[in-house]
């Protein structure tokens, strides 16, 4: 369908959780956040109906995410479970990679298109300073598994300069000799976020030339969403840069989210949007909610204001509770 300002909206994130594994800097507080109690979080079943009735609008490629999707049971069900929706085309998944391996065979049975997996250096002792946890190996372990799989496979990277700007040059070499692409994305002022540094892509941009050579823009189409992609010589896999603070790409903004508690949000910046979960519960067909969804998606807010001033509709979650 098309939002009120014309965009057209096909793509959904799905939050199956706000509980996570690791505690990155700019993502979760150290100690967590307080979890919403299980009986508040939709089921697979409650999910699997309002991903049905979106499909009905012409929602066609679903994100599963978190928190770490991985850590809720039966998320790799919840993957076919997607999959068999009529006009759903594609199913795929953001994860911090630490369980993938142990999750991976099953999730390609159950028809998983394609993996995006956060990782943001590849230095042990980064690593753990970024997370929190000293689990590097598990998701250099994952994004290998996934590639040897044939599963379609990007790296999420977070630039932060106190963090990893020294380190991304290296980090950009895991698309060297596999079919990865690797994505830069520019640190939103959310939650934690708003306490560090974030690199803008230009910068990366000037980083990676300088220890890789020059490059050059790609054309073609590798996903559903707002990446600028480049080739670095020699390198097999791409590098991707998604710069929606320097290079707002809001004008063509694809996507609405739904978070682990079933509130339908329409942009990551504001509150804004509608709570299905008591229609959910209260036995709403699909059409029903659709309509309702319908009704939600044509007031999409026109743009983010990061750079603002604060607005009684800003929204205070973390990343986490969000699902990115
Ligand atoms: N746990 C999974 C993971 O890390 O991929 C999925 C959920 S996580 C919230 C989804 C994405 O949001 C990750 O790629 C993460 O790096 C990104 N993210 C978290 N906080 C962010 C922030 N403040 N600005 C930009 N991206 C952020
Ligand atoms: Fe967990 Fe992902 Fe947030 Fe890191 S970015 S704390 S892995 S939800």
């Amino acid at each position: 369908m098309t939002d009120g300002k014309g965009r057209t909206i096909d793509y959904l994130r799905v939050s199956v959780t706000d509980r996570c594994n690791l505690r990155c800097v700019y993502c979760m507080p150290a100690q967590g956040v307080e979890p919403e109690p299980y009986e508040n979080l939709l089921t697979l079943e409650e999910i699997t109906r309002v991903c049905a009735a979106a499909a009905r609008l012409g929602i066609s490629k679903i994100k599963v995410t978190g928190g770490e999707p991985l850590v809720r049971k039966g998320c790799t069900q919840l993957v076919g479970m997607l999959k068999a929706i009529p006009g759903i085309r594609e199913v795929t998944m953001t994860t911090n990679g630490v369980l993938l391996p142990r999750e991976l065979p099953a999730l390609v049975e159950n028809g998983l298109d394609a993996v995006n997996i956060s990782l943001d250096t590849l230095d042990p002792e980064r690593f753990l300073a970024l997370t929190r946890c000293p689990l590097e190996a598990n998701v250099r372990e994952a994004i290998g598994q996934a590639v040897k799989a044939g599963v379609k496979v990007k790296v999420n990277a977070i630039p932060i300069e106190e963090y990893n700007g020294g380190g991304l040059a290296q980090l950009a070499e895991l698309a060297k000799d596999q079919p990865v692409d690797v994505r830069f994305i520019e640190l939103m002022p959310i939650g934690e976020g708003k306490n560090l540094t974030p690199i803008p892509g230009q910068e990366v941009r000037r980083r990676l030339e300088a220890a890789h050579g020059p490059m050059t823009p790609w054309e073609g189409k590798r996903g559903n969403g707002p990446a600028v992609y480049y080739s670095l010589p020699g390198f097999v896999g791409k590098i991707g840069f998604i710069s929606a603070i320097s290079q707002e790409f809001c004008g063509s903004c694809n996507r609405v989210r739904l978070t682990s508690t079933g509130y339908l949000k329409l942009c990551l910046h504001y509150n804004d949007g509608v709570a299905l979960r008591e229609a959910v519960r209260s036995g709403a067909g699909e059409e029903e909610l659709a309509e309702v969804i319908r009704e939600a998606i044509l007031h999409k807010p026109l743009h983010h204001d990061f750079g603002g001033c604060e607005t009684a509709n800003m929204d205070h979650h973390t990343m986490a509770q969000i699902g990115g």
